[in-house]
Formats: structure tokens, sequence, C-alpha cells
């Protein structure tokens, strides 16, 4: 019997890591080419998820969908498939999977007929109570089509008994717990959506008369759309002829964006609360730089996720920048790979040390942040097979202890390897000369907040202070076993 869980418990693991996604989403209203200024701003948004891409339009009659694996600009290249995609209003989403099976259907947006007319809905983040909404939804008769928590929400969307298709979305959002920012399709409006505490990203652009939404600002650019302001948590914008009409359904919380947005995730051309993440990045290095000062020849970043980081601490401290490590551009990023023997070989696929320039050195290494460490392991032992001196490892980020459950991929706390080791243990696994996190109150001066405010915590930070802002439902829950028989069926296709 007890072997038996155990192995319910491994397939559920499964289960609930196919639900993690981190994933971009674009949608724009009343204007030509819609499908095509969808296509590039999905390119622009690509870092956010490399698995599959989609975009689903609306020509005033007919709705048109078209989905596939791989890159936006391997697949939305050609004029005869924008071309398909008729009408002047679109939505676009990238998919980003951790592992398991992948399948066509779970690449979004997702489509439902509803009584009240048609809705197409991409999604960026997590539910963390969609097992639990999906088990009721199962046993009132509902058939679900995807493995996707973004399939509950359609769901319920199809479901309510309300008339108007906004007041269904306000409906099925009040169900829905986590983090998350939608944009959907409706016959008449374009929708944004942005969880109470808002979480995950959303922005609003204006390109002419049409207004623009989107995970990140680095997508309005791509088009030349005008970034007009973010969408805030907890809001809802409703897009209908050129206008836009601000609901507030949830009583008001206190923004906790995603700290790992700052850190790693966002593009650093993108503005966040002001500042391009590349400027938030440099500051994190300065704050390390402040906290970690050290005598060393050169500071090298880890390529490209350390890349402003090492600026700004080497700047910081009139040190000299180099580029250690040659990053090949053709690999995309290292923890997209399934498993994680591939994920390591992928370090060196992506990876070179650029010899002549570490030779003898003294190095500090540079990286936004450290999760298994996989990475550092890799590259200090590189750097030292090419001749450096003495490598120290600096992290841009204090130590990630904890798991998300609100849309960002990062593993149980059993892989996290801050979660298991002292900072000694782990130097040694990764075989630095010496190792140093930022604090969590350095994180926090670097991204212009202060832990000392009566408003502290600004972010939503749980990586590293194992405060979730919202409960992990489906985690601490006795959701599952429904889950399970879905898992086999799906698996098979
Ligand atoms: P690791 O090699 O497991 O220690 O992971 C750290 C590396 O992965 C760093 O270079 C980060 O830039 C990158 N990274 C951190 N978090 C994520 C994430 N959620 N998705 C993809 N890459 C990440």
């Amino acid at each position: 019997m007890k072997k038996h869980i155990n192995t319910l418990k491994k397939k559920l693991k499964n289960y609930n890591s196919k639900l993690n996604e981190e994933c971009g989403v674009f949608g724009i209203s009343n204007i030509e080419d819609a499908s095509a200024l969808t296509a590039l701003g999905l390119h622009a948004l690509q870092h956010r998820g490399q698995e599959g891409c989609g975009i689903v339009t609306f020509d005033g009659k007919q709705y048109y969908s078209e989905k596939r694996f791989g890159l936006v600009g391997d697949n939305f290249n050609k004029e005869k498939i924008l071309k398909r995609l008729k009408g002047n209003f679109a939505i676009g989403h990238n998919r980003y999977s951790t592992t398991g099976s992948n399948t066509l259907r779970n690449i979004q947006p997702f489509f439902a007929d509803t009584n009240a007319g048609g809705i197409g809905v991409a999604h960026n983040g997590n539910l963390t109570n969609s097992i639990y909404l999906r088990n009721k939804l199962v046993e009132d008769g509902a058939i679900f089509y995807t493995t996707s928590d973004t399939e509950t929400i359609v769901q319920l969307i199809a479901k309510s008994k309300r008339v108007k298709t906004i007041d269904k979305v306000v409906d099925a959002i009040f169900q829905v717990q986590g983090g998350y920012a939608l944009v959907m399709l409706t016959q008449k409006s374009l929708i944004g959506v942005r969880d109470p505490y808002g979480i995950r990203p959303l922005v609003i652009g204006k390109l002419k008369n049409s207004y623009v939404l989107t995970s990140e600002t680095c997508a309005l650019d791509i088009i030349g759309a005008k970034f007009v302001r973010e969408v805030e948590n907890g809001e809802i914008v409703l897009i209908e002829n050129d206008k836009l009409e601000s609901i507030k359904p949830f009583p008001p919380k206190k923004a906790r964006p995603c700290v790992f947005e700052y850190i790693y995730f966002a593009r650093p051309d993108s503005i966040l609360n002001g500042k391009t993440a590349y400027e938030h990045r440099k500051n994190l290095g300065i704050e390390l730089a402040k906290e970690n000062n050290i005598d060393a020849d050169i500071v090298v970043p880890v390529p490209d996720s350390g890349n402003a980081a090492a600026l700004g601490f080497a700047q910081h401290l009139r040190k000299n920048y180099e580029h250690g490590l040659i990053r090949n551009h053709y690999v995309g990023r290292t923890f997209i790979e399934p498993s994680q023997k591939i994920r390591s070989l992928g370090v060196k696929l992506k990876l070179n040390a650029n010899q002549t320039t570490i030779k003898n050195k003294k190095i500090v290494l540079i990286d936004d942040s450290l999760v298994r460490g996989t990475t550092s392991h890799k590259i200090v032992k590189m750097l030292y097979e090419a001749g450096a001196k003495e490598v120290h490892v600096k992290i841009a980020c204090p130590e990630i202890r904890y798991p998300d459950f609100y849309g960002v991929d990062t593993p149980t706390r059993k892989e996290l390897l801050a979660a298991n080791k002292t900072n000694s243990e782990i130097c040694e696994y990764i075989g630095a000369k010496s190792l140093n996190f930022l604090s969590i109150d350095g994180m926090y001066r670097a991204i212009g907040f202060d832990r000392r405010n009566e408003n502290y915590p600004q972010l939503t930070d749980h990586y590293f202070t194992g405060e979730y802002p919202v409960k992990p439902v489906d985690e601490l829950g006795d959701n599952k076993i429904t889950q399970l028989s879905l898992l086999n069926t799906t698996s098979n296709n």
C-alpha cells in the first residue's frame, strides 16, 4: 500500500510540474495586420517560453487559430499563415513547459464557445487551486481537453450563469487563486486581468488608437506602441471601441509583484516599476558589491543572466569587467531541457571559457541566481580548467530556499541547493574559492524598496523567505486523486 501511495505521489509531482508555466501573453484590438503585430510581440517575448506559440484572431464574424511547437520566428514568419489569421483583433501566447508530455492541445490561446459568444484566453502564471476547482468541475460533468490550469478558467467562464461575457469573466476570476495575467478576446472586446497581488506582469500600450495588452514593455517597443501603464493588481481592463474601462472587483490589496521578474525573468530592456530590468539588475550588482568587497583581477558575468549585475558590481568597485565566458547564442535557456542530465549538458553546449582573458586571474564570477547549482558547478570547473587562478562566486540575489507556485519554474525544495546545504557546503559543491549571496535587505534596496518600511513586503519574495501571499491550496489540500486518472489519459497522447 505504501509503495502504491508513493507511486501516486510521484505521478502527482509530474502532473503538477506540468502546470508550472512562465509564458508570455500579447493582445491587440482594432488594428489592421493584428496577427502580424501579435507575432512580432510574441517574438519580443520569446525569452518567456520557447516550447510553443499560438495566435487567435477575430474578424467580426469568426475566430481563427493557429498553434505550433517551437519558436515564433520559425512558425509565424510567412505571409500565408498570417493571412489565414484574419481580422483586426488578436491575442497570442508563448508557452514554457517544464517536464513531461507536451501536446499541441496544451498550447494556448485556448478557445471556448459560451452562451454569450466565443472567447479566446491566453494565460501567464499558475493557479494554486486549479486541481481543487478542476475536480469540482469534473464532478459536475465538465470534460477537460488539456492538462493546463488555464482550461479551468475557460470552463469557469463557460459555466457562469451571468449574461454578459465580462460578468462571466469576473465570476470565474473570483473563484481562482494564484498568480496570473490573462489576455482574452471576446466578440466585442479585448480583456486583461491581473491577479489581486499583481504577481504576474501585464502592461497596457497604445498604437495609434488601438490598445495593446502584454506581459512586458519590450513587446510594445517592437511594434512601436507607447507604454501607457501597468494593469494594476486585481484590475480587469475592458477594451471596447478603442475605449478602456477599468474594473476592480476585488477588495483592494497591496501590490506585490514577483521579485523574480526583476532578478531574472523580464527582458533587460523591459520597464518594471519605472526602471528597466537592466537598471534594477545593475543595482542588484551594486548592492552585492557594497556587501562583498573583494580584491580580484577581473569581474566575469555568467552570460547573459549575470551581465547587468556583474557590470554594476564591477563599476561600483572600479574593477575590470571582462567577458571570461562566451555564449553560443543558438542554444535555448539551460532550464528548458527536461531532465537533469540533459540540463547539465546544456551548460557546456551554451558556454565556453575565454582562455587568454582568464588565465592566471583571480576572478569574481557573477550570476543572477543559484537554483540547483548546475550552472555554477559546471562554469567554475570550466574556468579552472582554462587556467583561472581563483574563482569567487557571487550571486546577485539571496539564497533560494522555497519553491514557487505562481508560474515560475523552480524545482521542489529537495532540489533547491540552498534549501539543503549551508553556504560552505554549496561553495564546496560548486568548487569555488568563496561564495556569497546578496542579502534580502540588499535586494529590496536595489529594487528601490525598504524592508523597514511599514509597507514591507512590497514584493512576492517567497523564494527567499517562505512567505507565500496566496496559499498553495493544491499543494496542501487533499484534492489529488481524480487528477491522477486524468494524468494517465493525457500522457498517452
Ligand atoms: P542552476 O544552474 O540550477 O543553479 O540555475 C541557475 C541558473 O538558471 C542561473 O544562471 C539563472 O539565470 C537561471 N535561472 C534561474 N531561474 C530560472 C528559471 N525559473 N527559469 C530558467 N532559468 C532560470
